[in-house]
């Protein structure tokens, strides 16, 4: 990029997360000039919010996939073959995804976020037209509320002020950008308890994630990353607590009863409480999604709780659907594919946050039944079915080194 475009890119991205990085990727492949800026010191900064491992279900393989980037995404990652759902003990459902018609690939990856963000980095440093400014913090946004806006960040060489034609707001759930443009947003956190604990897989375990409903609450046996289980448990605040104020045998006991089958092999492996993650999570409903030249991604626009692994998921094709959409208003297009993108995903994250809800009540009076609570195994791992379409759309645009398409 040269040195009169430096301050005028096309699109200026706040968040070297996955989605933000996504979405630069892909810009920078269509010839756009991208500048991203990060607050994290340096590309080995703090990796993004779930630390450990997500579950990436086959439609962002999919999309991962079509990017160049499956390969970095799999490195120290664990394959999901599908999943069973237990009803108060009894099995309700299983479900395997190579049996899913259309399934882009016939398997789900507890995946570490750091290796997908060096992969999305190392194709990104290919591209010439996108900059990175690491150590830049959002400091404030220039023009008019609703209009064309600046950004201002500071960094450790001084402030630097940006004038692209569009702003992606990627930097998280409590989006510095989304406030500074004046978009108001509930953020709520979640009523109930979140708890994890990692053990090493056990003999002949079977690649299968499990979900349990029932009085405890929400249980899930799945993998994290490569050679790791984890178990992770949903409750009401109050069981929670009950549990918390014990020692930890207490809680290996709660769980041994739902998963019988695990129970010695907990009981050898967590013996601390320090072995025991807990997370507050947040919902986030931004009253827009666009604002002006101001566009929400990921978690900025929609963060959800970690119930069903989404949060992650639908931001990388919210990143997808966006850059095309930019891409198109960029053409002169105008932001129509900003607006249709909101009107076809709100309901459906509005949707999914409230079954989250369900899942997370402040007190068991309050839970739904096990059936009410459940989501559906072909909706995740293929992706709202709505959104299908433009996705497969944005991919087939998408051309497979920079250069600019459809212009
Ligand atoms: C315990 C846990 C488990 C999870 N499990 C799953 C799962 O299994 N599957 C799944 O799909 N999702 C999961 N998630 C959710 C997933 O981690 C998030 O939805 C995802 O990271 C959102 O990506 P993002 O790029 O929108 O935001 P983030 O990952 O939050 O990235 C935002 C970036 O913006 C930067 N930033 C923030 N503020 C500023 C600022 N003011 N200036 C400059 N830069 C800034 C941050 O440093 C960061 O790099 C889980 C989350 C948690 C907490």
């Amino acid at each position: 990029m040269s040195e009169d475009n430096e301050f005028a890119p096309d699109v200026c991205v706040v968040g070297a997360g996955p989605a933000g990085l996504l979405a630069a990727l892909l810009l920078g492949r269509r010839g756009r000039r991208v500048t991203v800026v990060e607050r994290r010191p340096d590309p080995g900064g703090a990796a993004p919010a779930a630390g450990g491992s997500v579950m990436v279900q086959p439609v962002t393989l999919g999309l991962l996939e079509q990017a160049g980037l499956l390969g970095a995404a799999s490195a120290g990652a664990g394959r999901l073959l599908g999943a069973q759902a237990y009803f108060g003990g009894r099995l309700a459902g299983r479900y395997r995804y190579e049996e899913l018609a259309d399934c882009p690939v016939p398997y789900a990856l507890s995946l570490r976020p750091g290796a997908l963000i060096d992969g999305m980095l190392a194709e990104l440093a290919e591209l010439p037209d996108v900059r990175m400014v690491w150590g830049a913090e959002v400091e404030e946004l220039g023009g008019p509320r609703g209009g064309t806006r600046s950004l201002t960040v500071r960094t450790p060489a001084g402030s630097r002020e940006y004038h692209p034609a569009y702003l992606l707001a990627a930097d998280g759930r409590n989006s510095a950008v989304r406030e500074l443009a004046g978009i108001a947003a509930e953020v709520t956190a979640s009523g109930g308890a979140y708890l994890d604990a990692g053990v090493p897989i056990p003999p002949d375990w079977d690649e299968l994630t499990r979900a349990h409903f029932g009085s405890h609450g929400y249980l899930l046996e799945t993998r994290r990353g490569e050679d790791g289980l984890v178990i992770v448990w949903i409750t009401d605040a109050a069981t929670a607590a009950g549990v918390l104020d014990g020692p930890v045998e207490g809680l290996v006991k709660v769980w041994s009863d739902v998963v019988p089958r695990l129970g010695p092999w907990l009981a050898q492996h967590i013996t601390d409480w320090d072995q025991v993650r807990r997370v507050q999570h947040h919902s986030v409903r931004a009253e827009t999604w666009t604002s002006g030249n101001v566009v929400l991604l990921g978690d900025s626009a929609h963060g959800m709780h970690a119930f069903a692994g989404q949060g992650m998921n639908t931001s990388l094709q919210d990143a997808v659907c966006l850059a095309e959409a930019v891409d198109d208003a960029l053409n002169g297009h105008g932001p129509h594919g900003l607006d249709e993108f909101e009107r076809v995903r709100r309901p459906y994250i509005e949707s999914l946050q409230a079954l989250q809800a369900t899942n997370t009540p402040a007190s068991a009076a309050q839970a739904a039944p096990e059936r009410e609570r459940a989501p559906e195994f072909e909706v995740l791992a293929l992706g709202q079915p709505d959104i299908r379409p433009l996705l497969a759309r944005a991919m087939a645009n998408q051309p497979r080194s920079g250069g600019h398409t459809n212009h």
